[in-house]
């Protein structure tokens, strides 16, 4: 190990007597580049700044916007006298300042684009060639929204690899010896960029339309004798492409070919696992492989998606774990070396000179494997390794700027990252042995110190807050096989149990009455997934004298046992998890991942207000003030009716039936009749969780005869109810009536629909406003009453937009979401399966079907996507809530009257904007009548705690579900005063917090 150690530093040292013979700076790029690249890493602010600036600068097409932007993102942030000049100067001289800037960025472009295209790249792999370096060539432009586009992806990979083999008919391999192994013409093939509908839940599905798109590349390839490299991209797409390439690889025609490779990340966690599956997967194949090892370059984009979605994070936390799992997998290639060929990509010296030394060890020929670096990065490490005589070859992105710009932004990240090997040699001139130490040795020292990567980026505040707030379940990761089989098992088991009889629950009691309501599976009428006793008037009556009864016990309860009740339901919700979501696919229509949010929702409610009412629960002292003492605190109202519907059938009724009972309040719960099976599981998981009898009652039957009863009763006190407007307004209006012998006025927390919007700004990023508008317009099939049914466009980007938004509805998965990764499947019911195609009709008299779906199973409530345009904001669609996969878009002048058209509705559910304009964010964070207002994002999937969800207007009352303030709307605020003193004689102090004469203790 040690001789390893002193062979690597010595190797490192050559290297860098090499590099410093031909000292570059960190960015070959002189003036404008280096200098916006050292305040970035001087300013952290600034960077961020300059990123964004740098993101949205393409897609701007006028001096004047600019400079706008310039002036957006840099005026008046103090940063400094060079950027303050030049924001400066643009205000002078737009027009020159404009261009001036357009083409100062696509030279920072430049410099790691190897060419706009295939003619273009030649120049530069002419030049190479001459340097010694060999090449990799790959097509920027990643993220496609619809199939025509994957198509005309696939189609340019086959242009540019006949190009490049005719090109380079008659060059050698640089280094001559084991040439076999490398091929001249090597193609780095995006995998995400060739189908459109990728979902991690579904590597079949994404196999099956990914290798009919591969097989003619691959076929031609092997015809000219190149080399096809799979790229790796996200960890979302991570086991797909593994299992891509041993499929197609596996295949007759491909089986013997020998000039494929693949990329591993080292810093995955996983990452060697999948290299010993992959070695044991070529050993049995026979045919030699290639393996890209490299760290990874979406490190940012793993840890920050993780920590949104409360996933364990995919990879290492510290960079030299990175680091030492590279040279890791080093010695797992070279120990295998002979079935796989090693390619090394990585700049940093260390993990280069590692490799060097380690293949001297073992014995390998310096000629059987190869390094591999970026264009326009390290230039003097490449001319050092060859002069080495190692085989050196370069990855070269070819493309436009814009399809280009995340590449762009990952390099730039990578160039001023903090721990990055580039920026700490040719930045900040660390030290060579430094530079070299062993990475283990580092790990040692770091795991004493503080921790390093992310958590070491957060300040002792931030970190603070965080403590503080609630942190969500986990969503199911459907990327793991693992995942994806229990949902499958799930699936088996309950559609095994299709037909059972679901009871009432009245007073702890299970009550069967002779009515039995039908439950039926939307994706095929004739599957009856279960039925509900269905209750009638004397069940209501029942179930009010046990809520009535139970309320005197249970409003006395401390809350810390009424919390405990929510979170021992909580864990059996998590427990069931599967089975729960497999019951909403088949009984509501969810796709896998929706109706794992539901189950994921429900759990943090009960998590989220147990922890509310912690808060909330002790009566707390309002004033410190001698001789007297005034304590504000809560009671529960009494006998809560919660109303669900069956869109979120466990997790908003899970809502509403948990506040109310946490708060000290009984409850009788009524599911929707389209969703009885979802409303049973969740009584049963309350019922395992211990509810006392009568505090939570479970009455299924019709909302016209049980609903209104129970909403008129003198005996309910409050009624929390979520569903449409038609039902909502007769609630509201019904519950304001004092009938005789009753209590209290009834409190009525009322969620209704919407007519959501999204505008998508000028300069929005289409490839995302596209992704976003049709998630968020045709997930769940529109069903949400977050969903988007009116889309906002700007005349100026109208027929950009229009162009890729058809193609890409075009390319949804329209299904049975029993199969993963469908994101359209049938509609509720046959009533509104009718209810939505009539609409369609209006939409037809009215305005312009501009597309609809034609292939959509011909059985089950599957309504076509349809997008209708020339929509005016007066006529009903654009009014009217559809509640389907219908959306209409609306053209409009400017943002002004974008925000007046989007604000124009009865409704203020949810809104949506797109831009990269910061003022223009900020207006309509200012204007957008909407209680949740989302900014470049999807307007659904409101998090519990993180997106307290509720409208006002027509949309509801303006309460917010999974908000601090929710519980209060259970509870009535009291507060009790005493005069303390005695004489003028007053304690010294009074407690903060005194409950006692709440929950008074039992006499000893
Ligand atoms: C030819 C070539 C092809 C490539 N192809 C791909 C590809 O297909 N897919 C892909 O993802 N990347 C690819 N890359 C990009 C590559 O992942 C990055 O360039 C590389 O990670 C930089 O590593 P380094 O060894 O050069 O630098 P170093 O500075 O030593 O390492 C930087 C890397 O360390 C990791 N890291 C940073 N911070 C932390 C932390 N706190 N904890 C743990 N790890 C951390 C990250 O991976 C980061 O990129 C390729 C690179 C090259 C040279």
């Amino acid at each position: 190990m040690k001789a390893l150690q002193s062979e690597i530093e010595r190797r490192g040292r050559r290297i860098f007597e090499l590099v410093d013979k031909h000292p570059e700076p960190l960015f070959s790029k002189a003036g404008f580049y280096q200098r916006l690249m050292a305040l970035s890493m001087r300013d952290e602010r600034f960077k961020v700044q300059l990123f964004r600036f740098v993101d949205v600068l393409p897609s701007l097409r006028r001096s004047r916007e600019i400079i706008e932007h310039l002036n957006e993102y840099f005026s008046d942030n103090g940063f400094g006298p060079l950027v303050n000049a030049g924001v400066r100067l643009a205000r002078v001289v737009p027009w020159v300042s404009g261009r001036a800037l357009r083409w100062n960025v696509s030279g920072m472009a430049r410099q790691f684009i190897a060419g706009r295209n295939p003619d273009d790249v030649m120049a530069t792999l002419r030049k190479r060639r001459a340097q010694k370096i060999g090449f990799t060539v790959d097509l920027l432009g990643e993220a496609v929204v619809s199939e025509a586009e994957a198509d005309e992806y696939a189609a340019r990979y086959l242009d540019l690899l006949e190009k490049l083999a005719r090109e380079t008919k008659n060059w050698t391999d640089p280094l001559g010896e084991n040439s076999e192994l490398f091929p001249v013409v090597n193609l780095s093939v995006k995998i995400s960029a060739l189908y459109s509908q990728m979902n991690p839940a579904d590597p079949a599905d994404a196999i099956a339309h990914l290798a009919p798109k591969l097989r003619p590349l691959l076929r031609r390839a092997r015809e000219l004798g190149a080399f096809i490299n799979f790229d790796m991209e996200s960890y979302a797409h991570k086991n797909t492409t593994l299992e891509l390439f041993k499929t197609i690889f596996s295949e007759r025609e491909f089986k013997d070919w020998p000039h494929t490779g693949i990329v591993i990340q080292a810093y995955l966690r996983d990452s060697e696992a999948d290299l010993r599956d992959l070695i044991e997967w070529g050993r049995a194949r026979g045919t030699r492989f290639a393996v890209r090892l490299v760290k990874g370059a979406y490190w940012d984009y793993e840890t920050t998606k993780s920590l949104q979605n409360s996933w364990e994070c995919p990879v290492y936390f510290q960079k030299p774990e990175s680091d030492m799992n590279f040279e890791i997998l080093t010695e797992l290639l070279f120990e295998n070396q002979s079935i796989v060929t090693p390619a090394f990509g990585s700049h940093n010296v260390r993990s280069i000179a590692h490799a060097q030394a380690l293949a001297d060890e073992l014995g390998i020929d310096h000629s059987l494997f190869e390094f591999q670096l970026l264009y326009g990065m390290a230039g003097p490490i490449k001319r050092a390794l060859v002069e080495m005589g190692y085989r050196v070859r370069e990855y070269c992105p070819v493309g436009e700027l814009l399809p280009g710009m995340s590449y762009l932004v990952r390099r730039l990240l990578e160039n001023t990252s903090n721990e990055g090997f580039l920026r700490a040699k040719f930045a900040e001139k660390v030290s060579a042995k430094e530079l070299l130490r062993d990475p283990r040795e580092i790990i040692q020292r770091a795991k004493s110190a503080s921790p390093l990567g992310k958590e070491r980026r957060l300040d002792p505040a931030v970190e603070q807050f965080r403590g503080d707030v609630y942190v969500n379940s986990p969503l199911v990761n459907f990327v793991y096989k693992d995942s994806q089989d229990k949902m499958r098992s799930a699936l088996r088991e309950v559609r095994s149990r299709f037909g059972e009889k679901y009871p009432l629950v009245i007073g702890g009691e299970k009550v069967w009455t002779d009515q039995l309501t039908p439950s039926v599976n939307p994706s095929a009428p004739d599957q009856i997934v279960g039925y509900g006793s269905e209750a009638g008037i004397p069940e209501a009556e029942r179930a009010v004298k046990a809520a009535r009864a139970a309320f005197g016990k249970w409003s006395r309860t401390p809350f810390e046992e009424r919390a405990r009740l929510l979170e021992r339901a909580a864990d059996i919700l998590e427990r069931r998890r599967y089975e729960l979501s497999a019951v909403e696919v088949f009984e509501v229509g969810k796709p896998w991942n929706e109706a794992d949010g539901d189950i994921r929702e429900a759990i943090d409610f009960c998590r989220f207000y147990a922890r509310q009412m912690r808060r909330l629960g002790r009566p707390k002292l309002t004033q410190q003030v001698p001789g007297e003492e005034s304590y504000h605190h809560y009671w529960p109202r009494g006998v809560a009716f919660v109303v669900a519907p069956w869109n979120f059938p466990i997790a908003i009724m899970c809502g509403m039936a948990s506040a109310g009972v946490v708060t000290g309040n009984t409850v009788i719960m009524k599911p929707s009749e389209q969703s009885i099976v979802c409303g049973s599981m969740l009584m049963q998981v309350f019922e395992e969780a211990g509810v006392p009898p009568g505090v939570l009652n479970f009455l299924s039957g019709h909302g016209s005869v049980i609903g209104a009863h129970l909403v008129d009763h003198k005996d309910v006190d409050l009624i929390a109810f979520t569903g449409s407007r038609e039902v909502g307004l007769k609630i509201w209006e019904s519950a304001g009536i004092t009938r005789p012998g009753q209590r209290e006025l009834k409190r009525v927390i009322c969620e209704m629909g919407g007519k959501n919007a999204i505008i998508v700004d000028s300069d929005a990023d289409l490839g995302e406003a596209i992704d976003y508008s049709i998630y968020s317009a045709f997930g769940y099939q529109g069903q949400k009453c977050s969903a988007l049914s009116r889309l906002i466009l700007l005349e100026e980007n109208y027929d950009r937009v229009m162009e890729r938004l058809i193609p890409a509805a075009a390319s949804l998965r329209i299904g049975n979401p029993e199969e993963p990764g469908i994101m359209v499947g049938p509609v509720i019911d046959e009533a509104a399966y009718r209810r939505i195609l009539d609409y369609i009709e209006v939409g037809k008299s009215e305005a312009t079907l501009a597309y609809q779906a034609k292939d959509v199973p011909p059985q089950g409530y599957f309504i076509p996507p349809t997008i209708f345009t020339d929509v005016k904001p007066n006529m009903r669609i654009a009014r009217e809530e559809i509640f389907g996969p219908v959306l209409s878009v609306l053209k409009v002048r400017d943002l002004e009257e974008a925000i007046e058209v989007a604000n124009g509705t009865d409704y203020a559910l949810t809104g949506g904007f797109l831009s990269r304009s910061p003022a223009n964010i900020e207006r309509v964070k200012a204007q957008l009548e909407a209680g949740n207002v989302y900014i470049n994002r999807s307007c659904t999937g409101a998090i519990v705690g993180r997106h307290p969800f509720g409208g006002f207007k027509m949309s509801g009352s303006g309460t917010k579900a999974g908000g601090e303030d929710y519980l209060l709307n259970f509870l009535v605020p009291r507060v009790v005063t005493e005069n303390t003193s005695r004489h003028g004689l007053a304690p010294e102090q009074t407690p903060e917090y005194r409950d006692e004469f709440l929950w008074p203790k039992p006499r000893q």
